[in-house]
């Protein structure tokens, strides 16, 4: 099949495109690099270096590529961020995603966007189906409901088949491949976790007051190679016409949460000592409780979880850190 892959240089573009390009899809890839390694991007895959809000590019290279499948990863995707600069998320989360489908005019390619269970803002303890009323708290959010719904109108109107995915925490890594997290500054709270392992500080976890078991924030952390399998099947299902056209909202987490402190325990397990951790107040807008009920991803795309064992997903995060680590160490 052919793949148009936006954001394919980023964390989890990256690790989708490994998998495709493994799968034997002829995959092209469009990023900006602004936030993206050319050195991620598997090389059989065809980089583009563009930005999707480049409307003639994107016709162009859609042109030229005929895909079959769109994988919408391109964004900006910090939370505090958006805070400082909302017109920027919302331009180039939203007016990026209308350039993309301006790009695919009338055709049915399917389209697989990259949304995030920030969606539903604070869900208050309860494990949260697609069909909870939605809520963003954040100028992030917002912009990933904004696209969804352009997306949804998208499809709404060729027949296309479409996926909203919405991510929960994306953890993980593949070192095998030479592919992990790189963002920076680092937002997420698995890799700032090793970070302090392998530097030999502490932690600071936001809030212990929270009613979870021990009073951190709980989170679902789901294995970046399920989301790209995930991702993989999506694409098939719009190939194969099993699924009628128009969008649908999917989420893609675990089904389990775990706590920031249950995290810092995994961390400890890896590196093998333990961590000092020091508690900050609350962060505002954090929710206390947010794990996914992911029913209609396991029935609709035969989701598996299996690599989202919060040891896996640490586990390879800390291979693929310490990897690094330990390179940069070494003499030149
Ligand atoms: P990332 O920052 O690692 O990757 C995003 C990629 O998009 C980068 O390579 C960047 O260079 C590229 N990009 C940004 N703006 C662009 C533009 N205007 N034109 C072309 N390319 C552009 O992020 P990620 O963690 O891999 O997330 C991928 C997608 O998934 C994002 O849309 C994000 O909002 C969403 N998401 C991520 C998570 C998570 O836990 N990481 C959770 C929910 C949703």
């Amino acid at each position: 099949m052919r793949i148009l892959v936006t954001g394919g240089a980023g964390y989890i573009g990256s690790h989708f495109v490994h998998a495709a390009a493994t799968a034997g899809h002829a995959v092209t890839v469009v990023d900006s690099l602004t936030r993206g390694f050319a050195d991620a991007v598997d090389p059989r895959a065809d980089l583009v270096v563009a930005d999707v809000r480049d409307r003639d590019a994107m016709r162009q290279l859609v042109a030229r590529v005929e895909p079959e499948a769109v994988v919408h990863f391109a964004g900006l995707a910090y939370v505090a961020e958006s805070v400082a600069q909302p017109a920027l998320y919302h331009d180039v989360n939203v007016e990026g995603t209308r350039s993309l489908l301006a790009a695919l005019a009338g055709a049915s390619t399917t389209v697989i966007f990259s949304s995030s269970c920030t969606v539903y803002g604070d869900a208050q303890g309860r494990a949260v189906n697609e069909g909870v009323p939605l809520g963003p708290t954040s100028p992030y959010g917002h912009s990933k409901l904004a696209a969804e719904r352009i997306v949804d109108a998208h499809c709404a109107a060729t027949g296309a088949v479409g996926f909203a995915f919405r991510y929960f925490n994306a953890g993980g890594a593949m070192p095998e491949a030479g592919l992990g997290e790189r963002h920076d500054p680092e937002p997420h709270l698995i890799p700032n976790v090793i970070a302090a392992a392998l530097e030999g500080r502490g932690v600071d976890l936001f809030g212990n007051d929270y009613a979870t078991p021990d009073g951190t924030c709980v989170r679902d952390y789901v294995h970046v190679l399920d989301l790209a399998a995930a991702h993989l099947r999506g694409c098939e299902l719009g190939r194969a016409g099993e699924t009628r056209g128009g969008m649908i909202a999917v989420n893609l987490g675990s089904g389990t949460g775990h706590s920031n402190l249950a995290v810092v325990r995994a961390v400890e397990a890896k590196a093998g000592r333990p961590l000092a951790v020091r508690y900050l107040p609350r962060r505002p807008g954090d929710a206390g409780a947010l794990f996914a009920d992911n029913t209609r991803a396991r029935q609709l795309l035969g989701f598996d979880a299996g690599r989202s064992k919060i040891e896996a997903v640490v586990g390879s995060a800390w291979d693929w850190h310490a990897g690094r680590a330990a390179q940069r160490k070494m003499p030149a």
